[in-house]
């Protein structure tokens, strides 16, 4: 059994959730099986969804949470925020503990993590306690101390350039 990694990119650059996506693509090349799980914070970005659908059953992707933008003054309640976050990381963990994956992502945890609406703690306990031989991915802006010392692969993302500050809109097949 070889040993899986934890893996963690970061930061404010762009490029996170397309490293996984690398990954994933590079893994499934052979056989390999992938869980992508999605913790949403808003709007998903559909070109892995419909990826997702030619790439089966190698690869699994699971929308999950309500969407976390304008948790302040949306219609939905703090405790169904909760909810669905709390439900996307019992996902996460049976989706790690099945061993019908080599690798499953975490994608976007971040945010659940800084609204509060997950426990730090109970991240780390699934990764700690994962099987040995799956790898976890982890993506999101900012990751806690923790979580990057948990963490065998870290790569932050930097941004140097960005279009949008030249005011050039989210692009299909780059962005979404
Ligand atoms: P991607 O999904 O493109 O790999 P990401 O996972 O690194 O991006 P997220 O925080 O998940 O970054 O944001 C996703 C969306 O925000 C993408 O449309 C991306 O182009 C955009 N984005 C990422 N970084 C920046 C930035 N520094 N400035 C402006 N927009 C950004
Ligand atoms: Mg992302």
């Amino acid at each position: 059994m070889s040993n899986g990694l934890i893996i963690t990119y970061f930061g404010n650059g762009k490029g996170k959730t397309t490293a996984a996506l690398g990954v994933a693509l590079r893994a499934i090349g052979y056989d390999m099986n992938v869980c992508m799980i999605q913790f949403i914070k808003g709007e998903w970005n559909y070109g892995e969804i419909y990826s997702s659908n030619r790439l089966r059953p190698n690869f699994e992707l699971i929308i999950a949470g309500k969407g976390f933008v304008g948790i302040l003054d949306d219609d939905h309640d703090i405790s169904e925020h909760i909810n669905s976050a709390k439900s996307a990381l019992e996902i996460a963990k049976e989706k790690i503990n099945s061993l019908k994956y080599d690798t499953v992502i975490l994608d976007e945890v971040n945010y659940a993590l800084k609204l509060k609406l997950i426990e730090e703690g109970e991240l780390i306990s699934i990764l700690r306690n994962k099987p040995q031989c799956v790898n976890v991915i982890l993506t999101g802006n900012h990751m806690t101390d923790q979580i990057l010392n948990i963490s065998d692969l870290v790569t932050e993302m930097k941004e140097v350039k960005h279009p949008y500050k030249k005011g050039i809109r989210a692009k299909k097949g780059i962005d979404f």
